[in-house]
């Protein structure tokens, strides 16, 4: 059972050498009856930006010497469980590793909902479900529709707008009658937001030597909705350029996961001047949710009016390079890895 695993804690920006792949030595025993035990085998990983935090030292963090966790898509080998058989496909989370011994219980606390969802819809690629259909679709539709309330003709703006998350927002935006900009770290990136997703206008982060003057090209009159997915200086170019009454749906600050010291964000007082809202959230807290935003996706998806653009990485030994790409930018959309596709 090939693993991948943590060789220690992390400071600073990940490498793949942070990670090994090892022969897994524990014989995975068949789950008992009546217990909550699946024995999974991994089909589709997905690579996320949370992952890092969990390689910092603390209290909820990954163990050295141990296969990381993760979202992913598997098949169920043998099942405990009655509400699951043999052959039932589910996403939620597992280990990256070949064949994992799963919980499936969705247990319910105050604020959070442990996923696992059997996957019921395979007119879809399955690695949807690490995406589009998963984790991420379900960040993008709580984060924007739930927590913004968008309006027809608001101006939005999204970071790492060409990213698991920032592309389905863009595209929510659209179907909300929104005007909506991306910002994305390569000319590819922007292309794709351009002429491929929808956008109105997209930018090279990269390339502007001052992001105020970027977004006052792009809303001459102001941003009324910001999904923030990076943080740090784009954030504080934001806070200047929001209209009064603007939400900003904070999902996540990628730009800060890697420093030991964090960016200062210097205009936060106009949070007070213009009556932002601002608001965090974890998708986790959200998952009962998930059968409405499938009756909402799905037919957008089988009507092509909705796309999702992924970047595969094939094999357990490809993983750690595809987790570390993230914080370089060099995914490409959703960033999936393929232990097997049967
Ligand atoms: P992406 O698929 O967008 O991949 C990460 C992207 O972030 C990279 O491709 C890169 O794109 C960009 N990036 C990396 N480093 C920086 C940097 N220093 N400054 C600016 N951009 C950077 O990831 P996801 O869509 O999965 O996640 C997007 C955000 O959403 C993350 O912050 C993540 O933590 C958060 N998130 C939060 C959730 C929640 O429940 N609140 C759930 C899921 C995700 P580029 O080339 O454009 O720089």
């Amino acid at each position: 059972n090939k693993q991948v695993v943590l060789k220690d804690y992390v400071s600073g920006f990940p490498k793949e050498s942070d990670m090994h792949i090892i022969e897994g030595t524990v014989t995975l025993k068949l789950p008992e009856a009546s217990s909550e035990v699946l024995l999974f085998k991994n089909l589709y990983l997905s690579c996320d930006p949370y992952m890092r935090i969990l390689m910092t030292e603390g209290a909820s963090s990954y163990t050295p010497g141990s296969p990381l966790t993760g979202y992913g898509v598997g098949r169920v080998l043998e099942s405990g469980h009655l509400d699951y058989k043999k052959g039932d496909l589910v996403w939620g989370i597992t280990k990256w590793e070949e064949y994992s011994l799963v919980s499936s219980d969705q247990t319910t606390t105050t604020t959070t909902t442990k996923p696992f969802f059997k996957i019921q819809h395979t007119d879809v690629p399955l690695s949807y479900y690490t995406g589009i259909l998963g984790m991420p679709g379900m960040t993008a539709y709580v984060g924007f529709f739930e927590l913004c309330s968008p309006k027809k003709g608001e101006k939005v703006f999204v970071s790492a707008a060409s990213g698991a998350v920032g592309q389905l927002v863009g595209q929510f935006a659209k179907l909300a009658g929104c005007y909506v900009v991306g910002s994305a770290g390569s000319k590819e990136k922007v292309d794709l937001l351009k002429n491929k997703l929808g956008f109105d206008e997209a930018f090279n982060y990269k390339e502007e030597s001052d992001l105020n003057a970027a977004l006052k090209r792009c809303f001459p009159e102001g941003i009324d909705i910001y999904f923030e997915n990076v943080g740090g200086k784009t954030l504080d170019a934001v806070l200047l350029n929001m209209r009064l009454h603007g939400r900003i749906s904070v999902c996540g600050m990628i730009s800060q996961y890697n420093l030991t010291q964090p960016e200062g964000v210097t205009n936060l007082a106009n949070m007070i001047f213009k009556r932002i809202r601002m608001q965090g959230f974890i998708v986790s807290d959200s998952y009962n949710l998930y059968p409405k935003f499938l009756e909402f996706l799905l037919p957008h998806i089988r009507e092509g009016k909705v796309m999702y653009v992924e970047d595969i990485a094939e094999g357990l030994e490809n993983g750690p390079a595809a987790l570390v790409g993230l914080y370089s930018g060099r995914n490409f959309g959703k960033q999936v890895l393929v232990v097997s596709r049967e």
